[in-house]
């Protein structure tokens, strides 16, 4: 496949934005390559500058679970755009969103829409400290919430991809109230909270990691930490911007019958367009500008453009049988990656929830950061690579989920699986 053009346009890019990029993973460094330029997405397919098509799963890291180009998502765009792109003032569509994320996940009794998941976790915990009036927070290795200062401690996504441990320019002042531990180990949780309890603001968890590559929760460990943050009047906060509406309506929380605190979406509730939300338990909420102190704002925050292009893809998602469409395909991809690793002899591990998956080149199961930083990333880059030739657009690194979309059918599937038996023959 010739990618002339992206490989010019990527020599131009350089010279005038920071590695040619507007995100970082997205040069395809980790895996020995330049970005492909894309021109347009069309349903499951992605179409580049050169006119080569692939099949895609990084659905633009998320946000696309219907795929490219949903042609009730691009119509509703249209209308919106043609009675104003925005107003400064509300709009009833917002309202109609903060009821349906209400009705699809109950904990969030009241929402507040922003424009990116960044500030949706920012914002979630300012509010929480301000509410508990205490300073540290919890995170977990590998879990990535978007890159504001306090959250860029060994954080998933970009920063895992590029081993980077945190970013210069934050003051030491900040990252010293950020306490990092392995994901699913109970004790070191529990350890921290019996040092540092009482200045302990919230936890804050993807429930699902999917920036570390798809890890699961362990059996218990998310009800252990909705115990122990209550126990300890710290608040719980789930990061939900690839999970809501990914692994079902009611995300995460509802899939594992856990109640958080506060609740971050992104991604899927914009459909493409920049949104965010963050919101939980009224009488947190509450606290929130204008109705109490905790100053928070956002010159387009609930563009209707945006939020149309989210309402559009949430009643998309609410028809029957969305879900299990989703799960069905996902499955298949989870089965057949797993025979053709049998067929092949290779004890590289597949972890997949719903309709989110990863490839671990590893030969042990991953279940935190330590575990998938063991991968072989080289052979990542290779397959990657080989991927691509063959058609297939996967995300360019280890650490990332590959997405499943309402948009892709058993006859990508199935080619993706023939490329995949190929590349693996080939660079075994
Ligand atoms: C993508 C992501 C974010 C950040 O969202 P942006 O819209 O990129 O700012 C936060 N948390 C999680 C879990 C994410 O996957």
């Amino acid at each position: 496949m010739k990618r002339t053009r992206s490989k010019l346009f990527f020599e131009r890019a350089k010279d005038v934005i920071p590695g040619g990029v507007n995100s970082p993973v997205r040069a395809c460094k980790a895996v020995n390559s330049y970005p492909v330029f894309f021109e347009r997405g069309e349903g499951a397919y992605l179409i580049d500058a050169d006119g080569n098509r692939y099949i895609d799963y990084v659905c633009s890291w998320g946000p696309l679970i219907l795929g490219h180009a949903h042609p009730n998502v691009i119509a509703e765009v249209y209308f919106a755009s043609k009675r104003g792109t925005s107003f400064g003032a509300p709009t009833w569509l917002e309202v109609e969103m903060a009821e349906i994320i209400r009705e699809c996940i109950p904990s969030m009794e009241k929402v507040r829409l922003v424009n990116s998941g960044t500030e949706a976790t920012m914002s979630a915990l300012r509010l929480a400290r301000a509410y508990t009036g205490r300073k540290k927070i919890i995170k977990f290795d590998g879990c990535y919430h978007g890159h504001a200062d306090s959250l860029l401690v060994k954080a998933g996504s970009g920063l895992a991809t590029f081993g980077i441990p945190a970013s210069p320019g934050v003051p030491e002042e900040l990252t010293a109230h950020t306490l990092s531990l392995p994901f699913n180990d109970e004790e070191a949780v529990k350890e921290a909270f019996e040092k540092h309890g009482s200045e302990i603001a919230c936890v804050i968890l993807e429930p699902v990691p999917a920036n570390m590559g798809v890890v699961l929760p362990k059996e218990g460990f998310l009800s252990f930490l909705r115990e122990i943050t209550q126990r300890y009047g710290a608040l719980l906060i789930f990061d939900e911007v690839i999970t809501g509406f990914r692994l079902g309506l009611g995300g995460a929380q509802e899939k594992f019958g856990i109640k958080p605190d506060l609740t971050c979406l992104g991604k899927i509730i914009g459909g493409g367009l920049p949104v965010g939300a963050y919101g939980g338990r009224a009488e947190i909420m509450n606290l929130v500008a204008p109705e109490g102190p905790v100053y928070q704002a956002g010159t387009l925050s609930g563009n209707p453009i945006a939020v149309s292009a989210g309402l559009a893809t949430i009643k998309e998602l609410k028809k029957p049988g969305a879900y299990e469409r989703l799960e069905a395909l996902s499955k298949m991809l989870e089965e057949g990656l797993k025979e053709i690793l049998k067929d092949l002899s290779l004890p590289y591990q597949v972890v997949r929830c719903a309709s989110m998956l990863t490839l671990f080149f590893h030969d042990k199961p991953v279940t935190n950061f330590s575990e998938a930083q063991a991968c072989d990333t080289n052979k990542f880059a290779r397959f990657w690579q080989g991927m691509l030739e063959r058609g297939v657009y996967l995300p360019p690194s280890q650490f990332e989920a590959w997405f499943v979309s309402l948009a892709h059918t058993e006859r990508e599937i199935e080619e993706t699986l023939r490329a995949v038996r190929e590349t693996l023959r080939e660079i075994r």
